[in-house]
């Protein structure tokens, strides 16, 4: 009598826990394996308590919206920036004048964060010189260069060699096309003509 008992208690504790592991499964709807429930994410708004995909394709499908809207962005941030160039660059421009000390800390971090980057920028700056027709510049010319004040702002600090017409825009490296410009003036006027330079500037 006592054995049977014990056999029935065996038999009904194997029935219930084999029951309860079918409660405690359910197919994931990405997948479509029968996975335990503490493989899905909790979802308090759902029935179960539990996320329809499990963990691994909850997962996989947060990274793939969040590529998704990485890209998005992006195409946005181009956009924007098509339409908006010329106020976008006016005023970072602006924004540089006003900061030096700032613009030249944010370069300063930015080229130190991108090795690459930094490498590339300026083997693209020597590549645009090598594609431009270079032309002797004597020391005479660079000391006398060197040693004037800013021709745009008359400023005499961190006097730089400033391409009138840009090399980018097909100017030469050439004395006739080298003038002094302070390092403000010369970050300022970047890829610009003069002309338009002192236009965003409203200095024409
Ligand atoms: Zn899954
Ligand atoms: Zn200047």
């Amino acid at each position: 009598m006592k054995v049977l008992q014990r056999c029935d208690n065996i038999l009904e504790r194997g029935q219930t826990e084999k029951e309860s592991n079918m409660e405690n499964t359910k197919p994931c709807s990405v997948c479509k394996q029968i996975l335990l429930l503490q493989d899905f994410p909790n979802k308090s708004s759902t029935k179960s308590g539990k996320a329809s995909a499990c963990k691994p394709c909850n997962q996989a499908q947060k990274s793939a919206r969040y590529r998704a809207n990485l890209d998005k962005n992006r195409e946005y941030q181009k956009a924007y920036y098509e339409a908006n160039k010329s106020t976008i660059i006016a005023r970072a421009t602006k924004w540089a004048k006003d900061n030096p000390e700032k613009q030249y800390e944010h370069n300063r971090r930015w080229l130190l964060s991108q090795p690459g980057k930094a490498n590339a920028y300026a083997s693209n700056r020597r590549a645009k010189l090598k594609a431009c027709e270079v032309f002797p510049i004597s020391q005479r010319f660079l000391r006398k260069l060197y040693s004037s004040n800013c021709l745009y702002c008359g400023s005499h600090e961190q006097i730089t060699a400033d391409h009138v017409i840009p090399v980018e825009l097909g100017g030469r490296h050439s004395e006739g096309n080298l003038v002094p410009a302070c390092q403000s003036c010369n970050s300022s006027k970047g890829m610009n003509l003069l002309i338009i330079w002192k236009k965003k500037k409203g200095l024409a």
